[in-house]
């Protein structure tokens, strides 16, 4: 195959050969192990597909145990509290994954009779489940032809046909489409599927593994000597950069927080006040800003600490944080907020930042 460049057609004969060889390393060479693979349950296999969206297999892998050992079905999950389901997401980021994972378990419930959808429109249609989520449930779980591309699959396919469209720009996500589905042996579409994600991550990985690649006589750009140069990616969406001022009212073992309800990252999560600012605020100007927006007096012996060293990179925002830990005689009434008791607050989802500054920092 492919000592040219061939584009997203490839032949059906390099169809067959790529998928023969690739089912063929299957059955007798590839040794990944992970506790969801084989799996035929569609709501296990959606389970550690949402959850491992963007998130390290190691890491993943934690979760995904917690959330079966507490939701051993999709009725169970649907029927759990909200602030349970983000309590055990806590810390896992992305948290528009979970608020879609609830609403999707409660359609199933609803629209399905509580069984998982068994086509692939219909599993498509769930909310937060995608194209490459559809297809992985769809070909595990029922053996339907639909085939996956994620990232893996996404490097695979740039490499051995050496396509140099960029993969995140519409014309490459519709033609690696249709190469991959062009490339699925429909009989065998789970195995296969999982099969070319497991080559993608433990041979052809960004770093790849050529000399060892039982496919290295026939990949393009290999041949080219340009396997490091796929995929190509297009220009990356700038950083948006936000300061977070956050203002931890504390009255005996009492804190006043609120729920974050905006469209914004963090959405169902809770916090304590919250002053964004486009720039960093001293503290006398946090101390001005809640007398004149909530008219609390805090005399500045009362703050117990005030830091301004932290922040957290999502994958487009860049988020600044400081904290100003400030004591009260008691709990004031403040619109929105409740005053929950520090002992309660476990029981309450926050953003990973915030729940270690609160673990360390409250008294
Ligand atoms: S030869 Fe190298 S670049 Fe080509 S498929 Fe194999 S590992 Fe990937």
């Amino acid at each position: 195959m492919a000592k040219e460049k061939t584009g997203f057609k490839p032949a059906p004969a390099d169809a067959r050969r790529f998928a023969e060889a690739l089912l063929g390393w299957n059955r007798d060479a590839n040794d990944r192990q992970m506790p969801w693979k084989g799996e035929t349950d569609p709501y296990r296999i959606w389970l550690s597909e949402v959850i491992l969206q963007q998130t390290r297999v190691e890491v993943g892998r934690a979760y995904y145990e917690r959330f079966l050992a507490a939701f051993p079905t999709v009725q169970q999950l649907a029927a759990a509290p909200e602030q349970a389901v983000f309590k055990l997401w806590e810390g896992l980021g992305y948290y528009s994954r979970c608020r879609n994972l609830i609403a999707a378990a409660r359609s199933i419930v609803s629209d399905h009779g509580g069984r998982f959808p068994s086509d692939y429109p219909s599993i498509l249609a769930l909310k937060g489940v995608g194209p490459y989520t559809a297809a992985a449930i769809a070909s595990f779980a029922f053996n339907l032809p639909h085939a996956v591309l994620d990232g893996n699959v996404y490097r695979v396919l740039s490499r051995i046909f050496a396509i140099d469209t960029a993969i995140d720009s519409t014309e490459g996500r519709k033609g690696f489409a249709t190469l991959a589905q062009a490339l699925l042996p429909t009989s065998e579409a789970g195995t296969y599927n999982q099969a070319i994600m497991d080559f993608g991550a433990t041979i052809c990985k960004p770093v790849p593994a050529c000399d060892a690649c039982f496919f290295n006589r026939h990949c393009a750009a290999f041949l080219a000597g340009r396997q490091t140069l796929l995929p190509v990616k297009g220009e990356k969406a700038p950083v948006r950069v936000r300061w977070f001022h956050y203002i931890i009212l504390q009255a005996g073992n009492r804190v006043a927080i609120r729920q974050r309800t905006s469209r914004d990252i963090w959405q169902s999560l809770y916090e304590p006040l919250l002053l964004e600012a486009p720039k960093t605020l001293s503290k006398t100007t946090l101390l001005q800003h809640i007398g004149a927006e909530y008219g609390l007096t805090i005399d500045p012996s009362g703050v117990l600490s005030s830091t301004a060293s932290r922040t957290q990179k999502l994958s487009h925002q860049l988020i600044h944080f400081s904290f100003l830990h400030a004591l009260l005689d008691e709990p004031h009434p403040i619109a929105g907020f409740e005053w929950v008791s520090t002992e309660e607050l476990t029981q309450y989802p926050f953003p990973r930042t915030l729940q270690d500054f609160l673990g360390k920092n409250l008294v």
